[in-house]
């Protein structure tokens, strides 16, 4: 017998249809002899709707009690699966984050896993229950508020709950048939990936491509754990997401194994810098202690008869306003001559680990977005990724150009989008 941990996306259990079509599947799941856990999401696109509520309470709500409005979207949904997989006629029982034993930092809106003790959902399983656990959410060590572990973090609770239970594979089901060659939503010629390596799948999650979040995948790393991402409106086979591409497997050649995009992102410019030795420290070391993720860095050569240059750096436009009223606390010392925020910026990554071996990667990418007219704000690399910056407006038009330069297109379109609204 195994232990399957399976995962439904929002979109997966929109509605009572989605909830009752969902408890087959998993009731089918047990039939094969499996003990199945199910992470569950909120209902199609409930978390963003609560959030919308809370700000039109206040336009910053406090974590703790935002943290407590958003998890009860997983509660929802949690008791609504149970319920419908006991109409089956099948033992089911629901549990919190808390409940389940995922120990969390006390960081709200972006707390991390510290432990997962799921003594309930073992004592579930050993009576022949189905366990029901909501995801993205968990209890905090130290102050014992409740929880969320940030946007998407319902694939990371499968991920650690499969972890924590040794399970033989973590299932993420979702509204597309696996990770693509590209956000099927935008570039409708994307391809499935049979396989795509932990690595590259890390790339791609940090670069925007939100199928799987971010820390579900160096969870799965950290622990070797096979993950499944396919589709809860077809019994089509997903895509693995693994250690290293098969021997001899299709994707082995593969230069590019995926194009990801990202609009969430915000460019601030802080101009007329004095190029001094400890300002830049000065600066990222503000802006660190605010716990803001940067993400891309460009300094300009300063001019020599002013000595002074510009810095530009990405980060999350969620965080920009915070970033923003740091640095003019900072202007007076440090001396700069003013700030400029864009949050009408897009980043375009390709990645694909057969990159290392391929000179001319950034030749082919450029010369695409050139052909599109596509001018390129910022530029950075990793050793299999690349990434630029350009207008948000030129984004979905520079993902169809480079997936085409990439001779990524698939012959025929094969890519559904089952479900969701994209939010
Ligand atoms: P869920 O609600 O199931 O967690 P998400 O909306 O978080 O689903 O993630 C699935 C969506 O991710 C897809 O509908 C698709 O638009 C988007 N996506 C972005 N990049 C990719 C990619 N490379 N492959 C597949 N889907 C992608
Ligand atoms: N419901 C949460 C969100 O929309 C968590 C998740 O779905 O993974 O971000
Ligand atoms: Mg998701």
């Amino acid at each position: 017998m195994g232990l399957i941990v399976q995962k439904y996306g929002g979109s997966s259990v929109a509605d009572a249809e989605g909830m009752k079509r969902v408890a087959n599947r998993i009731v089918a799941a047990k039939r094969d002899g499996n003990q199945v856990v199910v992470v569950v999401s909120a209902m199609g696109d409930t978390t963003d709707e609560l959030i919308d509520l809370a700000e039109q309470i206040t336009p910053i709500p406090q974590g703790r009690e935002l943290d407590m409005l958003l998890t009860a979207g997983e509660r929802i949904s949690m008791a609504l699966l149970a319920m419908a997989i006991n109409n089956l006629g099948h033992e089911a029982s629901s549990f919190t984050g808390s409940q389940a034993g995922v120990i969390t930092t006390s960081a709200h809106g972006r707390a991390r896993i510290i432990d997962v003790t799921p003594g309930r959902i073992k004592e579930a399983l050993d009576s022949g229950a189905i366990a029901i656990v909501a995801g993205f959410q968990g209890i905090s060590q130290d102050t014992k508020d409740v929880t969320t572990l940030g946007r998407g973090g319902s694939d990371t609770t499968a991920v650690a709950l499969a972890a924590a239970l040794d399970a033989d594979v973590c299932e993420i089901y979702t509204d597309v048939d696996g990770v693509f060659s590209a956000d099927p939503r935008v570039v409708p010629s994307a391809q499935k990936l049979k396989t795509v390596t932990y690595d590259e799948m890390l790339e791609l999650a940090a670069s925007g491509a939100k199928v799987l979040h971010l820390r579900c995948v160096e969870y799965a790393r950290r622990f070797n754990l096979p993950i499944h991402v396919r589709s809860s409106f077809s019994n089509n086979e997903g895509t693995w997401v693994v250690k290293d591409h098969p021997e001899g497997g299709a994707m082995e050649q593969a230069i590019i194994s995926g194009i990801a995009h990202d609009k969430s992102e915000a460019k601030i410019t802080i101009v007329g810098v004095p190029d001094r030795t400890g300002v830049a420290a000065r600066i990222f070391q503000a802006i660190a202690d605010a716990d803001i993720n940067i993400d891309m860095i460009v300094q300009n050569v300063s001019a020599a008869a002013t000595g002074l240059t510009d810095i530009s750096f990405t980060l999350p436009k969620a965080e920009g306003a915070e970033a923003t009223s740091i640095l003019k606390k900072l202007q007076g010392e440090v001396g700069f001559a003013s700030i400029q925020y864009d949050d009408q910026i897009g980043k375009l990554s390709l990645v694909g680990a057969g990159m290392r071996s391929h000179p001319g990667v950034t030749a082919t990418f450029f010369g695409a977005l050139s052909d599109a007219g596509i001018n390129i704000e910022m530029i950075s690399t990793s050793e299999i990724r690349i990434s630029i910056i350009c207008r948000a407006a030129d984004l979905e038009r520079g993902a169809k150009a480079a997936h085409t330069a990439f001779e990524l297109d698939a012959d025929q379109n094969e890519a559904v989008v089952y479900g969701g609204t994209g939010r």
